[in-house]
């Protein structure tokens, strides 16, 4: 099978890397050339352990090939994956626009039947419209086969997921298209699930709508547990022990962030509204999760009183670690708000700095090393739990800060950690170490 893949962000960059480790030729298609000059010299433009040593190793075997040119890319290509951006409008949906040029692209470019998987996160109902453009836009008389393979990776693991990962899931309606991509995906040796279109379209949406359920389920039971006097990590921990619940997704914290669960969580709801449904669980997560994000410099001001000219250094800028992704990263609404408080605040974070200079506020000042950030800050606030500040900021802030004081967004510490270096420590959902 001779395959490409449009586009090559966190998705199309990954996907097409694990499928020419596993045998196939792959042609990696994007509109930017910058990235796609950075590809062919091998570098990744995005940071995600393990996957520049992936991609050279399948460049240099041959299998691995990057374009800017929808005529190269597509040509005599049997199978071509949509892996664009589906990012949020204004009114919720999922922006379709990127999607619609791929299939449009699709159709004026390619040399022979083709199917065509959207791997993007798309609204019930698209990838018949993409099969639709792509027939409408042929300059020859070829079959168009439009299959549904939803991704699931999580940024930051995404090369072992791939590998790993608890299911494929492959929507047609076409025995013979599914079956194409099954045994493209069989090497894998992953569970292969095959249904409907619409079903594969909802899966997605359902899987991540459930998981920002649990994340807000949670921190609703965190912000209770603070008002009873429980503890939400002893709580989280017996709620998990129940193999019925399961102990991931119930970290209490500030929230969830990133580029998938926010707007995918929004495009549900304006899926919902289009078909006249109300889903109103959904709108109490998101409006529960925006809450959330606010919880830090809420507890900063009852503690401290004003944050004018106070020195909050922000620990951890990316939406989550492991990553260098800063879309809706908690960090964005928490430094919008302390520059409204007047405070001075100082970012840091091992990966995503650069990323962050391009999005947070310009009064974020940055320092390269997380003592740097800690030594002369009047609080800190823990916003992202990277492996790195984990080990260091509380240690750190008992060491070099005259009065320590810590706001965990993520609950890393127990009291009797932050007890025994002196820390003043404030968390989520949990009595606060005075
Ligand atoms: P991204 O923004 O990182 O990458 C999209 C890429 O597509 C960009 O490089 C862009 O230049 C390129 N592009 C846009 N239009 C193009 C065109 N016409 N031709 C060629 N290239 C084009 O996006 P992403 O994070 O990889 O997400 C892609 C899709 O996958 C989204 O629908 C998202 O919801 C879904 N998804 C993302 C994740 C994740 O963790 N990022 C996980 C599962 C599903």
């Amino acid at each position: 099978m001779n395959i490409a893949i449009i586009g090559t962000g966190y998705v199309g960059l990954v996907t097409g890397v694990c499928l020419s480790e596993i045998g196939h030729d792959v042609t990696c298609l994007d509109i930017n050339s910058e990235k796609v000059e950075l590809l062919q010299k091998g570098i990744s433009p995005i940071y995600e352990p393990g996957l520049e040593e992936l991609m050279l190793k399948n460049i240099e075997a041959g299998r691995l090939k990057f374009t800017d040119s929808h005529i190269i890319g597509l040509k005599d290509k049997d199978v071509v994956y949509i892996a664009v951006g589906t990012p949020q409008s204004e009114d919720g949906s999922a922006n379709l626009s990127y999607i619609y040029k791929a299939a449009r692209d699709i159709g004026q470019n390619i040399t022979r039947d083709v199917t065509v998987v959207t791997k993007s996160t798309v609204p019930l109902g698209t990838n018949y419209k993409v099969r639709e453009l792509v027939m409408a836009n042929l300059q020859d008389n070829y079959l168009v086969e439009a299959v549904s393979n939803p991704e699931f990776l999580r940024e930051g693991s995404a090369i072992h997921d791939s590998f790993n990962g608890d299911r494929i899931v492959i929507g047609a309606d076409d025995a013979e298209a599914a079956n194409i991509i099954e045994e493209i995906n069989k090497p894998f040796g992953l569970p292969i699930l095959k249904t409907s279109i619409s079903s594969a379209e909802m899966i997605k949406y359902a899987a991540n709508a459930f998981l920002a359920t649990k994340i807000s389920f949670i921190n609703e039971i965190a912000n209770l547990s603070e008002k009873v006097g429980a503890d939400v990590n002893e709580v989280a921990k017996g709620m998990g022990q129940d193999a019925r619940i399961g102990s991931k997704f119930l970290n209490a914290g500030i929230g969830y962030g990133g580029s998938c669960f926010p707007k995918d969580t929004h495009a549900l709801v304006k899926i919902s509204q289009d078909y006249g449904h109300d889903f109103h669980l959904l709108k109490s997560v998101i409006q529960i999760n925006e809450n959330q994000k606010t919880l830090l410099v809420k507890k900063a001001k009852e503690r401290l009183g004003s944050l004018e000219g106070k020195r909050i250094a922000l620990l951890g800028l990316a939406f989550k670690p492991e990553t260098d992704d800063m879309r809706e990263a908690a960090s964005i609404v928490v430094s919008k708000q302390l520059v409204e408080e007047g405070a001075e605040i100082i970012g840091y974070d091992p990966i995503a700095a650069e990323n962050a200079k391009t999005i947070l506020p310009e009064e974020v000042q940055y320092a390269e090393q997380i003592e740097d950030a800690i030594k002369e800050a009047d609080a800190v606030f823990i916003l992202t739990d990277w492996k790195e500040i984990v080990e260091k900021a509380l240690l750190m802030s008992g060491l070099f800060m005259e009065n320590p004081i810590v706001f965990d967004g993520r609950n890393c510490y127990t009291a009797e950690e932050a007890q025994k270096l002196h820390v003043e420590y404030i968390s989520i959902g949990r009595d606060a170490v005075l």
